[in-house]
């Protein structure tokens, strides 16, 4: 069993983003200038945000964080969108998820101009992904494809997968993986709440792909021998020897999978880090594009 590192692999990545950022500054061009709207107090999203603004700071990227009280209208929100459509000096932006339950999601994605839609989940970027044309690629199953590129990993003719179907991970997952693309060309099957005989689907697998949001539900019985496991998830479970309380666990039973695996990722040093590594590219190639 190897270990897929995600946090080795994208410390690789901000640092050849790096070089480039300097390159585009010593050429007397500003730096790509990513920005982040967060609104409300959800913890989690505060800890992506703060993330994301760190991993700015390393690559040399300026950041912004726009906050938005818990009660602010999706009227407001929209407004934000609009001011941040038309500032030339921010390449892309991001809205965190989730929002609060008064604002649409939906109606928010639409509002982002494509141009400045770093995470890819606009539907002019999700159609150009699915065309095979040059776009922003959403940023978790990027960064999952670049793992596989980094470890060689064999996906030709493989059986992949994909446990979940949201429009952030496992939809954009299944068809980046069916792409006739290295990686990609795989066979993929996606899989949800209502798929019958998951046991036996998960065990035909070679490649298992879970985005779930359900702690430890992929147990050995359901993987193959020598499959490739990446495990998305990423929920909070209270952890009263933590210092800050919780802990983060992911949708696959890690310690009893890993012994059948060829390749597994651990939460969290797996999926997250890369994610992050993604985003950075995408606002990188927005500030190229401009
Ligand atoms: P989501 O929008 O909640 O979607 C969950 C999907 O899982 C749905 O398609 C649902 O099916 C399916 N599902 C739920 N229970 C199932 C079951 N028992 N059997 C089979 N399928 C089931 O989740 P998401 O946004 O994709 O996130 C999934 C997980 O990944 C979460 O833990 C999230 O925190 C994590 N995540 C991590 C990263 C990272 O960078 N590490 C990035 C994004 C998300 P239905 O469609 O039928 O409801």
């Amino acid at each position: 069993m190897q270990l897929l590192d995600g946090k080795s692999c994208s410390e690789k990545i901000r640092q050849e983003i790096a070089k480039e950022v300097a390159e585009i500054k010593s050429n007397g061009d500003r730096a790509p200038h990513l920005a982040a709207v967060l609104v409300g107090n959800d913890g989690a999203s505060q800890n992506y945000v703060a993330f994301k603004v760190k991993d700015c700071d390393e690559v040399g990227f300026n950041s912004t964080v726009i906050r938005m009280e818990e009660t602010a209208t999706e009227q407001n929100l929209l407004e934000k969108i609009a001011e941040l459509n038309s500032n030339d000096k921010i390449d892309g932006f991001i809205v965190q998820l989730p929002l609060p339950s008064h604002i649409d999601e939906d109606k928010v994605i639409l509002a982002i101009d494509p141009k400045k839609d770093v995470d890819g989940f606009c539907p002019e970027n999700v159609g150009n992904m699915s065309l095979g044309l040059p776009t922003f690629l959403s940023a978790t199953p990027n960064g999952i494809m670049e793992l596989f590129r980094r470890y060689s990993i064999e996906t030709d003719g493989k059986h992949c997968v994909v446990l979940g179907r949201s429009n952030i991970v496992g939809t954009p997952m299944s068809i980046l993986m069916s792409r006739n693309t290295n990686p990609g060309n795989a066979t993929v099957t996606i899989a949800h709440s209502r798929t019958k005989g998951l046991q036996e689907l998960c065990l035909s697998a070679d490649i298992l792909i879970v985005a779930i949001g359900k702690t430890e539900f992929v147990t050995a019985d359901m993987v193959k021998e020598g499959a490739v496991v990446i495990d998305v998830g990423q929920t909070r479970v209270p952890d009263s020897t933590k210092k800050n309380g919780f802990r983060n666990v992911g949708d696959v039973d890690f310690d009893n999978v890993k012994d059948k695996c060829s390749y597994i990722t651990y939460v969290t040093g797996g999926v997250g880090p890369m994610t992050r590594a993604s985003l950075l590219q995408n606002t990188l190639k927005a500030h190229q594009r401009r």
